[in-house]
């Protein structure tokens, strides 16, 4: 299948937050999902839920052919890999992987809904998003830039002494 853009958010607000996001971006790239490229690390205040500590925040850029379901899935496993458990919506977590958009697929599915229904109105996913790729458009919803100006950036703060870094690529088989 022909190779779409992936945009994922990564969040963790329990145990070693660096070392989960950290974790997930090694557990999530591979041969599936081709990372291209990892925003900087945000320390953002939780939204909605109960009261909890506050999230790293990083959004994680690639491309894959997979199907968006199997997206869906490597994101759940990887949650799965740092123990999440699911106590009450919108709780603390060791990992937390929005996917935010697949090419410009658009689905209201319940399970996977594409773009993520509130993708356009958090700051903790688009400042990172930005960062990584200053020409992001969320589909429906218009240029990143713009959104980022309609919500401000009041509510992220990028940590400049830590940095994440993707996995070097495997080379690709050649094709013969
Ligand atoms: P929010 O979706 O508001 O960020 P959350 O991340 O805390 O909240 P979860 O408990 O992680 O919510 O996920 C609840 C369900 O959302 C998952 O079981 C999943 O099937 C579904 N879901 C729907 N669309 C998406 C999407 N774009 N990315 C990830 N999960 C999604
Ligand atoms: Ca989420
Ligand atoms: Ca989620």
């Amino acid at each position: 299948m022909k190779e779409r853009p992936v945009v994922l958010a990564l969040g963790s607000n329990l145990g070693d937050r660096l070392a989960n996001l950290q974790r997930a971006v090694n557990l999530l790239c591979g041969d599936g999902l081709r990372c291209t490229a990892v925003s900087g690390v945000y320390e953002t205040a939780p939204v909605g839920g109960p009261p909890q500590d506050d999230y790293l925040n990083a959004v994680l850029l690639g491309r894959s052919g997979l199907p968006a379901g199997e997206i869906l899935q490597l994101a759940q496993a990887a949650e799965a890999e740092l123990h999440r458990v699911r106590a009450e919506r919108w709780g603390p977590r060791t990992l937390d992987v929005d996917v935010i958009a697949y090419g410009d697929e658009i689905s209201p599915d319940a399970r996977l809904t594409l773009p993520h229904p509130r993708a356009h109105e958090r700051a903790f996913v688009l400042v990172p998003w930005l960062e990584a790729d200053p020409e992001a458009v969320l589909p429906g919803h218009g240029n990143v830039a713009g959104l980022v100006a309609a919500t401000g950036t009041a509510d992220v703060r990028r940590l400049d002494d830590v940095v994440l870094t993707l996995p070097p690529a495997r080379p690709r088989e050649a094709v013969t």
